[in-house]
């Protein structure tokens, strides 16, 4: 099948829902420029020319769809939440990103910390009482010991919990300093 008559399909199927509910204009919905089967083919023909990575070239596609879309309207890149990816894309022109990363990271019993990660389940953590982060001022940190949560992750679901807590308070940070970043026009990567 051609890309066109592919294409045709998923903007057919947009043209016709903003005739059916001309709010979403207004409203605060967003559109996703990919569907299945498009993306089925990017991901087969990046798979098929053998790249030593893949993470440059999702790089590239971002870059490309931000250059397209108009700049005074958010661009949202879905699934992305690695720390990196956040700022590389960010520097690219997107506005908003969602991502399990946190949370199921916290569900694997493992916190984001400055230095990277740190494994709550390791036996190691067992005596330990600092706070997941001493440098850290989430309500988790500040209530619980490296241990407790340890004795948690492997028996009790509060474990992940207390730990998506901490994860997702860490990422706020990052945002915050990207946003600052560009008010003083220093955002070089
Ligand atoms: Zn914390």
């Amino acid at each position: 099948m051609e890309l066109r008559t592919i294409l045709k399909t998923p903007l057919g199927q947009l043209t016709r829902k903003l005739q059916v509910h001309p709010e979403l204009h207004t409203g605060i919905t967003y559109h996703c420029l990919s569907n299945q089967i498009i993306r089925d083919i990017c991901v087969r023909g990046l798979v098929e020319r053998n790249l030593p990575g893949y993470k440059d070239s999702f790089w590239r596609v971002v870059a490309q769809c931000t250059a397209l879309l108009p700049e005074d309207k958010p661009r949202y890149v879905m699934g992305v939440g690695y720390p990196l990816d956040i700022v590389v894309c960010s520097a690219l022109g997107a506005d908003m990103y969602d991502c399990v990363y946190p949370t199921r990271t916290a569900r694997f019993g493992t916190a984001l910390v400055p230095e990277g990660l740190l494994k709550l389940k390791h036996k190691s953590m067992a005596d330990d009482t600092r706070p997941i982060d001493p440098t850290c001022a989430c309500m988790v940190c500040k209530n619980y010991t490296r241990a407790y949560i340890h004795c948690l992750v492997t028996k009790d679901a509060m474990g992940s919990q207390l730990l998506s807590y901490h994860n997702l308070y860490c990422m706020l940070p990052l945002q915050t300093k990207i946003i600052a970043s560009f008010c003083e026009f220093c955002y070089i990567l």
